[in-house]
């Protein structure tokens, strides 16, 4: 049995701590730390009335400063830390497990707080010192990069000699009654999809201006969603693991209401990162937005519908050219009746779970820093059905991919 650490308390942590304690068997001690202690309290309150046994233990820690982190898992003395708190966290908290010799996973690469950018560079920096260490990180184990990258690895192992185009699609078919709202944390999701478009075509990247691009694409079981060209992190590592890609994309829907919210929200200074001052006090407007929109982790009790991810794929085996589908589709719903949170939090959560519950098991074994898909994807791929996150494949159809 061992001990993990999960650090981060809002939607994702919630349903992390929630399937960890599913699965005492692996997890046997666990805590869950964040900034705001009262929050994991009321996630250990309602894990121990929803599955008794041991309570998981709580912790206040501010992850920004390694020193708290160090000092947190020397007295918890944890085998693995997830971290599901917010990408600018990644660092710092990389730096806590390379200090104590821990385990890292997280679903989410690192971002600088002052530019709205990410890049796998800054953690795969990292690489040599983990290997020196002895130590492992595994790096965007959520769904979206996470599953995605598996699902790609699965496909590469079992249906292709060659893959050729990856089309990957993200669709949110869910309605959570409110104007405006974001599936995750308000701040990431607003920088990351107000970023310019960018895709691999031909050994190099095309950029576009955000939301350039788009296409209307059918979903399993939700039919035809408007769905915009964006740039994702997963692709960074998928073409370098993938070398025979010649164009790999990333597709998200976006309703009108949602593109119009978040158009106004650019033009009035909403969305800048830029500090202001006002009454006195440097105030960064995003952060402000974030504090006034609802919680991710507060819109699962009327969110109905489905998200529907997967990765549409074509290539070549024994000379001929063929086509796949893989997917996920996800209920809103039955994601809030088993975890209390939407299906957004749970597709990143129960992965996040999976790749640290292989960790643990020393299925997935190494000594450095790695992406989801440089891993066998078979324990993974089983594991999703198992864990509440079943997937559907198809062949040689038509990808709708031109
Ligand atoms: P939330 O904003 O709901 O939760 C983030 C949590 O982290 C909060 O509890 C917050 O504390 C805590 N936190 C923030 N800063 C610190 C800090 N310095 N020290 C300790 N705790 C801190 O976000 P989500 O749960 O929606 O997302 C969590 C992560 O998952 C993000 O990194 C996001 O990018 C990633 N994600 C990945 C996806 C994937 O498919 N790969 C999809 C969706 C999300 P407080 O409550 O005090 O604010």
């Amino acid at each position: 049995m061992s001990k993990v650490l999960i650090i981060g308390a809002g939607g994702v942590g919630r349903v992390v701590a929630y399937k960890c304690a599913q699965h005492r068997d692996v997890f046997g001690d666990i805590m869950l730390a964040s900034r705001t202690k009262k929050k994991c309290d009321a996630i250990a309150d309602a894990i121990y009335r929803k599955y008794g046994g041991r309570k998981i233990k709580t912790a206040r820690l501010d992850a920004d400063y390694p020193e708290q982190t160090i000092a947190l898992i020397q007295k918890f003395k944890p085998d693995l830390v997830i971290n599901v708190a917010l990408p600018y966290q990644d660092l710092p908290i990389m730096d806590a497990c390379l200090e104590t010799g821990v385990h890292y996973l997280d679903t989410a690469n690192y971002e600088p707080k002052d530019v709205a950018k990410f890049e796998y560079s800054w953690q795969w920096a990292y690489r040599e010192r983990y290997q020196q260490k002895g130590i492992m990180a595994l790096l965007g184990c959520g769904f979206d990069p996470g599953v995605t990258g598996i699902f790609t690895a699965y496909a590469a192992k079992h249906y292709f000699d060659e893959i050729h185009y990856l089309d990957i699609v993200d669709a949110n078919a869910g309605s959570h009654g409110k104007a405006f709202a974001t599936n995750f944390n308000p701040e990431i999701n607003i920088r990351e999809v107000t970023q310019r478009g960018k895709y691999w075509e031909n050994g190099q990247w095309v950029e576009t201006e955000p939301h350039a691009i788009w296409k209307d694409i059918n979903y399993p079981e939700i039919g035809p969603r408007r769905s915009y060209l964006i740039y994702h992190e997963e692709l960074e590592s998928l073409v370098k693991n993938f070398p025979t890609l010649k164009r790999a994309r990333f597709w998200m829907t976006f309703s009108e209401q949602y593109l119009t919210h978040l158009r106004v929200i650019q033009n009035i200074g909403m969305a800048s990162i830029e500090p202001i001052r006002y009454k006195g006090v440097d105030i960064v407007p995003l952060q402000f937005l974030k504090a006034v929109l609802p919680p991710p982790e507060s819109l699962g009790e009327n969110y109905t519908g489905f998200t529907s991810i997967g990765c549409r794929i074509r290539g070549i085996k024994d000379g001929r050219e063929r086509t796949y589908y893989v997917w996920n589709n996800c209920s809103h719903q039955a994601a809030y009746e088993e975890t209390g949170t939407q299906a957004v939090s749970y597709t990143t959560g129960v992965p996040a779970m999976i790749g640290a519950r292989l960790m643990l098991q020393g299925i997935w074994s190494g000594k450095g820093v790695f992406n989801v898909e440089e891993f066998d994807p078979d324990p993974f791929m089983e594991r999703l059905n198992l864990d509440g996150l079943p997937w559907h494949e198809q062949f040689d159809i038509d990808l709708e991919m031109d």
